[in-house]
């Protein structure tokens, strides 16, 4: 048969992961001469052989992928017949402005953990990595991806790895952090200030001893510093508290394998599949009873029965345990809570060797900060709850122009987002805009995705909330138009933009706090809504919030407030626990400060009905770590209870008749998993109820969920299978946190399609 030629261009994540080499091998596989080569854009191949041959080599591009990869889109054109020699790799093109997406780090491969154990300069090398792994982001400083734009440019490569670098069949051709223990980074070893040692293996043995005494460690990893220490030590794991001052907050566990991991924790199919992911994302898993095995430390999550967990990903965690005796060690964010996590060596030595056992650095600098990413199985699917390393900077791929839109995000749990083309680069997690620290790692952030994506900024978009951190780094930001989105739009917006909904849907938006039109704090909003505006239909009857954000953290002066609603003067003869443990005296000062409006901002927060229960089950009464209430009280449910409370819905909903059923059940001994899913049962049911009555107003079938009250696994499953249940078309987030995370995707949608209206 006569040969023919193709042209093939692939968009999309293919740079960075592989690539070439990957068609370098499909292409010789199928007996095709020709050429690949990257530009700024894209990967162009031209190909010449059969039409089978070409056939085949087309099936293995789309099907046979380097793990990492994430092909867009691959185009093909037949060219006039070209007779090459043979199969090339040829040097990158620069062809516009344009670029191409940047590869999140990728955990080590296997490939590369056999070469540890190998004779060599990779012998225990704890910085191994190929164009299959290592990492990436994390490093890059600018586009296109070369060493010299990587912090790996400080380490010449030696000749051995020079030789491998140029070598198309190798697995390290083009493998821009390439390194051995002769060229590389390593790592350094210090007890207080002094260093002690910079071997390698001198250091993963005190390490370990270290951990096995019962001591807490600094050690630096791919995009941020962690403190570890043994997680079966109760001691170890207080001490680390102690050490990270006034957060309750529940560790991530690292385990040394998943068949340890599974002893402690229940693992299914879909979970397993996050678990050992290249992206080794923590997982929040359930966690099992260990029978006849040693028990983990009960202060890691303190009685919560999610248990936060994750595999080996960086070379220095599997030279680790092969040396540890435990199987399992807490690895959690090296920073003092509300600071970013720490990436600079001098800041960890300066302010953590005074208060740890060790400090483990190394020589290669992080350029890109990112936190460990967390995520959760619900309904079968993987929804990412904090999105950083593993999976920024891949943007989301959005139906819409998001050209030159900078979002600024919310207040808390903040991310930013800018546009290029149809694409959303959601940054890694930022965290509370409320100390300095955070605050310069937004702008610093900001700044640098400008450059490294080469946004032209040409309008903005901001939360209503004027005072927000956010909003005034956008308004200071100079002579562009801004577009103002309200939080629980902005919510909604962001679960249609990742699903490409852009028509009027049904929008849930349960979350603790955003900003309302009318100035009040809301939460617990249905929406009729597309991306360009909203109506508010209805939400949570108002209650006033005694004390303002206080009254978040002391979950107890929600429930005052919801019982003196309910019951007046009267609730104060009730048999409850939380009358027994607060002061009276600070309660009777509650009720004056509803009575006379001091300090009481209305809020319908639906975290805020949580918090109410939590307080009246005695779960907690002063949270130590965000959203505990609703945490806790999820965590005690029963899947097998059906029932659920009275409310009333119409122009508010109100959950007065709950509060009071509650009261009762507690009164009558009822015990508190029972109460705290006939109360779940109840939100899905007002859900439920809700969104029947707009669909028979307003003839609208699509609901989108969103906001940080649906990282509950039974109420979003729940809420889910009952709207599905009387064929409602249901939306809720994967790929895009529904906290507050994913809102500055929704501020982008908005001010896209507002400016698409000339809105704007
Ligand atoms: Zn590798
Ligand atoms: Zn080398
Ligand atoms: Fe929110």
């Amino acid at each position: 048969m006569r040969d023919i030629s193709l042209e093939v261009v692939v968009t999309g994540l293919v740079q960075g992961v592989g690539f070439r080499p990957f068609v370098y091998r499909i292409a010789t596989k199928s007996k095709l001469a020709g050429w690949v080569l990257n530009t700024n854009e894209n990967v162009k191949i031209q190909v010449t052989g059969t039409p089978e041959n070409i056939e085949s080599f087309l099936h293995s591009l789309k099907n046979e992928s380097p793990q990492a990869a994430a092909i867009d889109k691959i185009s093909t054109q037949t060219i006039a017949t070209e007779n090459f020699e043979s199969f090339s790799i040829h040097g990158s093109h620069d062809v516009s402005d344009e670029i191409t997406e940047i590869s999140p780090d990728i955990a080590v491969c296997d490939e590369c953990l056999q070469d540890i154990d190998q004779p060599g300069s990779r012998l225990n090398y704890a910085f191994v990595n190929c164009t299959n792994c290592g990492p990436r982001f994390t490093i890059i400083q600018d586009l296109p991806y070369d060493r010299a734009k990587t912090t790996m440019k400080s380490f010449a490569m030696c000749p051995d790895c020079h030789t491998e670098y140029k070598n198309v069949l190798d697995r390290r051709f083009h493998a821009q952090p390439t390194a051995c223990s002769i060229c590389g980074p390593e790592y350094e070893m210090f007890i207080g200030k002094k260093k002690i040692s910079a071997d390698i293996s001198h250091i993963i043995n005190e390490v370990s001893q270290c951990i096995e005494n019962g001591e807490v460690l600094l050690i630096k990893g791919l995009g941020g510093m962690h403190l570890a220490c043994d997680a079966f030590s109760e001691t170890a794991v207080q001490k680390l508290r102690d050490l990270k001052i006034r957060e309750g907050k529940p560790f991530a566990v690292m385990f040394r394998d998943i068949e340890s991991l599974k002893l402690y924790a229940e693992v299914n199919a879909i979970e397993e599949q996050s678990l050992i992911s290249w992206r080794r994302p923590i997982v929040l898993l359930n966690q099992k009873n260990a029978i006849n095995l040693p028990v983990l430390a009960n202060g890691l999550n303190s009685g919560l029965n999610l248990l936060g967990v994750i595999l080996p990903y960086m070379p220095f965690h599997y030279l680790l345990f092969r040396n540890l005796k435990t199987n399992a060690i807490v690895l959690t964010s090296g920073n003092f809570s509300s600071e970013p996590i720490l990436i600079d060596n001098e800041l960890a030595l300066e302010h953590f060797s005074p208060l740890v056992d060790a400090v483990i650095l190394h020589n290669r600098d992080i350029y890109n900060r990112t936190d460990d990413s967390v995520v959760r199985i619900i309904g079968d699917k993987e929804r990412v709850f904090r999105r950083s390393r593993g999976y920024v900077p891949t943007p989301v791929r959005t139906a819409l122009n998001t050209e030159g839109i900078l979002a600024f995000g919310a207040e808390l749990t903040n991310c930013f987002c800018v546009g290029k083309g149809q694409k959303a680069f959601l940054s890694q997690h930022i965290g509370d805009l409320q100390g300095l620290e955070t605050t310069l790692f937004y702008e610093k952030t900001l700044a640098q995705f400008i450059q490294l994506f080469r946004v032209k900024p040409s309008l903005l978009a901001v939360d209503m909330h004027l005072e927000y951190v956010s909003t005034k780094t956008g308004l200071r930001l100079g002579d562009y138009p801004v577009v103002q989105v309200q939080h629980h739009h902005a919510h909604i917006a962001s679960c249609m933009a990742e699903h490409h909904l852009n028509e009027k849907v049904i929008g849930v938006a349960f979350d603790g706090t955003g900003y309302g039109t009318d100035g009040n704090i809301w939460g617990s909003e249905f929406l009729v809504c597309d991306l360009n505006d909203f109506t508010r239909v209805t939400h949570f009857d108002y209650i006033p919030m005694p004390g303002g954000d206080l009254a978040a953290e002391e979950t107890w002066r929600t429930a005052v407030s919801y019982l003196y609603k309910v019951f007046g003067t009267g609730f104060l003869s009730l048999e409850l626990l939380l009358l027994k443990k607060i002061d009276p005296e600070k309660i009777r000062l509650i009720i004056q400060m509803i009575d006379r409006n001091i300090n009481c901002p209305l809020t319908s927060g639906a975290g805020r009905l949580f918090d109410c229960v939590a307080s009246l089950l005695d779960l907690v009464q002063v949270a130590t770590f965000q959203a505990e209430g609703p945490m806790r009280l999820e965590s005690i449910i029963e899947n097998n209870c059906t029932e659920s409370y009275p409310f009333t819905s119409g122009e508010t909903i109100r959950f007065d008749k709950t509060i009071r059923c509650i009261v009762e059940d507690i009164q009558l001994g009822i015990d508190k998993a029972t109460i705290s899913t006939k109360f779940h049962n109840t939100i899905i049911s007002a859900i439920f109820e809700s969104v029947n009555i707009i669909r028979q107003a307003e003839s609208i079938n699509k609901v989108v969920l969103s906001g940080g009250v649906f990282q509950n696994k039974y109420l979003l499953e729940g809420t889910t299978a009952m709207l599905l249940s009387t064929n409602f078309e249901v939306y809720s987030h994967a790929s895009v946190p529904t906290n507050d995370g994913g809102i500055a995707l929704g501020q982008l949608a908005v001010a896209s399609k507002r400016r698409e209206l000339l809105c704007v």
